[in-house]
């Protein structure tokens, strides 16, 4: 039974899109950080209930639907592990300092600032990394390359609520794309069945591979196995160390960066390409 907030929380359905507090606004919710590392929306006053059946009928925790079969492309093929697609190929940016400073190849940043450039859209809604405390997570519009990559922009495994500006982003009434998780597009798609402005604004969806995100307790037990508090930190470069090739930890230390650098091995690079984004069919 979900009567409110709380019941979808406690049941362990949210995933901490920050949708809710979108809606709503923040007199009404506040996305926190839990004991368990999660973030997790606070109703902070009665939340209306007309405005809460809005909230079901979007929230990702209560709803997931993949694309509606009428929207499938009669020339879509599927495969039993990628679903529907119209093609498949390997992919990467062309520009190293995407490649290797995204997550695994930068196609997303990549094709972010192709849409940017190419005037497609007037902004990016994407997750970065928070200024100030490096190991949170924040959603933020970008409108040129360096507000796009200066930040951050790479996988990031903790908690994350990519949605909690989706209304803020609306509400400017110009065109952008949205770079989230599954899950959080399968919440955009079910808003877009009552707001009309979510397809004629929000023009194009890009995600990513996703098996869920790690609590933030994790990350604090893995720089505290460095002796780093979180106060102390000013880089954590986790995306290496999915791929066991490097993590970088910066640990501000009074006035001085002191570099903790740890190495599983090295970079291989896969060769040379003139495009911005190259693709390699798959299938
Ligand atoms: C929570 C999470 C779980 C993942 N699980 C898997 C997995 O199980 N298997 C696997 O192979 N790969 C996984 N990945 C890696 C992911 O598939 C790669 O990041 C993806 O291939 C994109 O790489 P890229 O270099 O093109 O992205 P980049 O060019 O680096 O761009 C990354 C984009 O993702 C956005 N983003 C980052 N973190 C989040 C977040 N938490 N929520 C919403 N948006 C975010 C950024 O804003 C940026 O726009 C996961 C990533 C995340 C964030
Ligand atoms: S909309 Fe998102 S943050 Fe709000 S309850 Fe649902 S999953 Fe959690």
């Amino acid at each position: 039974m979900k009567n409110n907030l709380h019941d979808i929380v406690k049941n362990g359905l949210c995933i901490g899109c920050g949708l809710c507090q979108s809606i709503t606004g923040k007199d009404y919710i506040e996305i926190l950080m839990s004991s368990k590392g999660r973030l997790e929306p606070k109703e902070l006053k009665k939340i209306p209930s007309e405005t809460f059946n809005k909230i079901l009928n979007v929230c990702p925790g209560v709803i997931v639907e993949g694309l509606p079969k009428e929207q499938v492309d009669t020339k879509a093929k599927h495969d039993l592990v990628w679903g529907y697609y119209l093609s498949l190929y390997y992919a990467w940016s062309t520009d190293d300092k995407i490649r290797f400073e995204s997550s695994t190849g930068g196609l997303l940043n990549g094709l972010s600032l192709y849409l940017l450039e190419s005037k497609k859209v007037k902004f990016i809604l994407h997750t970065v990394a928070d200024s100030d405390k490096p190991m949170r997570s924040v959603s933020k519009l970008s409108y040129n390359k360096e507000e796009l990559l200066n930040s951050e922009s790479c996988s990031r495994y903790g908690p994350a609520s990519p949605l909690d500006k989706f209304h803020e982003a609306l509400n400017l009434n110009q065109t952008f794309a949205f770079v989230g998780k599954p899950c959080d597009i399968g919440a955009i798609r079910q808003l877009s069945k009552t707001d009309e402005r979510v397809n004629r604004l929000c023009k194009y969806l890009l995600t990513l591979v996703c098996g869920g995100s790690t609590e933030f307790t994790k990350s604090q037990d893995f720089i505290e196995s460095f002796k780093v508090k979180e106060e102390e930190l000013s880089i954590l470069d986790t995306e290496d160390l999915e791929i066991q090739e490097e993590c970088i930890l910066k640990q501000k230390m009074e006035k001085n960066l002191i570099e903790n650098t740890i190495l599983f091995g090295e970079r291989n690079l896969l060769g040379e390409f003139i495009l911005d984004v190259k693709f390699v069919q798959m299938l």
